[in-house]
């Protein structure tokens, strides 16, 4: 199979097996309640800083039965989004409905907003829709990056979902980038809203700030470091690694920039899922 029909291959499959995961998420989730209910206020315990060594990483993840407590920087996650920890991986369930006005919530609706000049609507609407995406607890760098595939690759601080630099058939955003908002937003034709740019409804409250989180487990940052500067050196996947306010010992993350791919070209860690 040559690389470009792996591509494909890859998008489609992730596509049919939306619908099973989801089923299968539900019933992870139930039971992922289930132990916290038991867990008797394990999530009180905050951690100091996130450990970015991987001495503490489970060996054997997924068993569900680890109890690891939820890194802090999770907390700058909004309401719109329901953070838990189940095993190694944190769960983060969302319905992706943004905390913003848009035209696409449609007109009647007390977040509508006109379109702005030279914005080419498509025809879909804001349907909230529940989506859950399954992080790594301790993000590790996979041996190879791998392609980021359609559909939510992440989650925004607001719940809004991340998409990559494709459109549909993985083509350029060239067109799709007339109809988005204001806030650089649109709804899928499955009315599912999402970024592909740079969520500036977020960046508003500051361009370096902590955006959200990949589905490797790295966080996503805003096009600027603290202090302002330009983001230097980032890989083809769209990030580096340097200490932040939020990870003072150093972290791998995103950045989202003005040029293709806006967000990540690639997963540099291990992925999770999402259905
Ligand atoms: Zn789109
Ligand atoms: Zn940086």
């Amino acid at each position: 199979m040559s690389r470009v029909t792996a591509r494909v291959h890859d998008a489609l499959n992730d596509m049919l097996t939306r619908s099973v995961r989801a089923r299968l998420m539900a019933l992870a989730l139930a039971s992922a309640v289930t132990a916290l209910a038991c867990g008797g206020g394990a999530t009180s315990t905050t951690p100091t800083a996130p450990s970015t060594t991987a001495a503490t990483t489970p060996t054997t993840g997924g068993t569900g039965s680890g109890t690891t407590s939820l890194p802090a920087w999770y907390a700058q996650f909004g309401s719109a989004v329901q953070v838990s920890v189940s095993g190694s991986e944190v769960m983060l369930r969302t319905n992706s409905v943004p905390d913003h006005a848009s035209y696409y919530f449609g007109a009647g609706h007390a977040s509508y907003e006109a379109p702005h000049a030279g914005m080419q609507p498509n025809q879909h609407r804001i349907v909230g829709q529940t989506v859950t995406l399954r992080v790594p607890v301790t993000p590790s760098m996979a041996s190879t990056p791998t392609d980021t595939p359609l559909g939510p690759i992440g989650v925004a601080i607001n719940g809004v979902v991340f998409f990559n630099q494709y459109a549909a058939q993985r083509q350029p955003l060239t067109f799709e980038v007339l109809s988005f908002d204001r806030y650089n937003g649109h709804p899928t034709p499955t009315n599912q809203y999402h970024y592909h740019l740079e969520p500036l409804w977020l960046t508003q409250a500051g361009r370096s700030r902590l955006l959200g989180v990949l589905l490797d487990g790295y966080p996503a940052y805003g096009p600027a470091e603290a202090g302002g500067a330009v983001p230097s050196g980032l890989d083809s996947c769209n990030g580096h690694t340097h200490a932040t306010s939020d990870f003072p010992a150093g972290m791998y993350h995103y950045h989202f920039t003005e040029a293709v791919p806006y967000l990540a070209g690639c997963y540099h860690g291990v992925r999770g899922s999402v259905g």
